[in-house]
């Protein structure tokens, strides 16, 4: 009924300093945390039966890590972006992804949540435009009551707009029944994909619901050119055409940025706390103004930088969110945009790219406590304490390396672990108290 796990240290993370000689004290029965805190404190712990004790040689503890954006039915297709051909890439996307079999899904989203979960990531946020697939394997798996499944919604059609917004609810109320365990929200894709009548009615919904609507946002060129010069790029007009769906509209109050033409949307609501809602995914082709919005209604930002990269579209202005204070955390975007699903690593890269201006332990935080923050789930993941869910990772170490780290003080701590913790040294992950790799 219970768990006793040793480690030599565990990094609680929220505020929490970390525990050297640390014990976790779990309750299987509800796969939550009973008790945390250091060794010599055990002393309550008798030979009682009831308790499995897991002394973890050479072992270091951080919480699961949390993929704040995922699309979980895609995979590499060996199709690379190049520089302002993003919307060849997309095309290519969608051509090859819709004439996979329903099989070749299952097999691709099962495969993707077997490579989350070793890389040690006991959360995710799926969008996803095929609901029911995505849900039957995610229901099957670890992720089943950790994760929030973003139903992808799609339309420019002003005519269509309640048309496609009535289709949405009842997907996600017919998919809230079918699976009761499952959390869903709708992620209105983007604002050349999404036009402003049906943004509107999903902001709306959000609000009266208190969802999280996840957007694509500021991430390509043909983007900023529609709302910034009223420029439909006939590529991107091509593409609509070749879905046979309707173009976007063109944003008839020009030279705006994105978090302007938001803002906007909000304002013609009278209603401005609408834009909390959101979760801005990518963030990358933004101006002061965008920042300062942000920053001002307090909205979660989502960086995916290795798709970014992958797609040409450069890097976000890390440094300049630093300056306004704008909360962000990471997701890894699909595999179609990416090779692997390593935080880890990815964690390293962003650290010697920003010149150390963001300390390790924020960068862990990117993967933990922030985005459980931005989920309205502090209290259930993103940090081990008392009440919340045993997700944690396991790694194993040299010997040598647990008595060298004793003698750090807790930033050099963070750094030690940012720059030597890799996915190879992962020995098992726990999602609620059960290993699972
Ligand atoms: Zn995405």
């Amino acid at each position: 009924m219970y768990q006793l796990h040793l480690f030599n240290l565990i990094i609680p993370f929220n505020y929490q300093k970390p525990i050297y000689e640390g014990f976790i004290l779990i309750n299987t029965k509800n796969g939550k945390i009973i008790k945390i805190g250091s060794q010599n404190d055990v002393f309550f712990i008798n030979t009682s039966a009831d308790y499995e004790i897991y002394r973890h040689k050479n072992s270091i503890c951080l919480p699961g890590f949390i993929n704040n954006h995922i699309h979980l039915a895609y995979k590499n297709n060996y199709v690379i972006a190049k520089p302002n051909q993003q919307i060849e890439w997309l095309k290519n996307l969608i051509k090859t992804s819709r004439n996979w079999p329903e099989e070749d899904k299952q097999e691709i989203i099962k495969n993707n949540i077997q490579n989350c979960l070793k890389n040690g990531i006991t959360f995710i946020f799926e969008n996803t435009p095929f609901g029911k697939i995505t849900a039957t394997e995610i229901t099957k798996s670890p992720y089943k009551n950790n994760s929030l499944i973003g139903l992808e919604v799609f339309g420019n059609s002003e005519e269509q707009s309640q048309f496609i917004f009535e289709k949405a609810i009842d997907n996600l109320n017919q998919l809230e029944v079918e699976f009761k365990d499952l959390n869903f929200t709708l992620s209105p894709h983007s604002i050349y994909s999404v036009g402003s009548s049906l943004l509107k009615k999903l902001m709306q919904w959000a609000k009266t619901n208190n969802k999280i609507l996840a957007l694509h946002l500021a991430e390509f060129n043909f983007e900023l050119e529609l709302l910034e010069k009223n420029y439909l790029n006939p590529d991107l007009k091509e593409f609509f055409e070749f879905l046979q769906v309707s173009s976007p509209e063109l944003k008839n109050n020009s030279s705006q940025s994105t978090m302007q033409y938001l803002l906007n949307l909000a304002t013609e609501l009278e209603n401005t706390d609408l834009l909390k809602n959101f979760l801005l995914i990518h963030f990358i082709l933004t101006t002061d103004k965008d920042l300062e919005i942000a920053q001002r209604f307090g909205l979660g930002i989502v960086s995916c930088p290795q798709s970014n990269l992958f797609l040409q579209n450069g890097l976000p202005d890390y440094k300049n969110w630093l300056k306004y204070n704008l909360p962000f955390s990471f997701g890894t975007d699909s595999l179609a945009s990416n090779f692997d699903f390593d935080f880890l690593n990815q964690l390293k890269n962003i650290y010697w790219l920003l010149n150390c201006q963001l300390s390790a332990q924020n960068l862990f935080e990117t993967i933990t406590s922030i985005p459980a923050k931005q989920l309205k789930l502090e209290a259930e993941v993103g940090s081990l304490e008392e009440n919340k869910k045993a997700n944690f990772i396991h790694f194993e170490l040299k010997p040598e390396n647990i008595a060298e780290i004793k003698s750090l003080g807790e930033q050099d701590l963070y750094t030690w672990l940012l720059i030597n913790l890799n996915t190879n040294l992962i020995k098992q992950v726990f999602i609620e108290s059960k290993p699972i790799v």
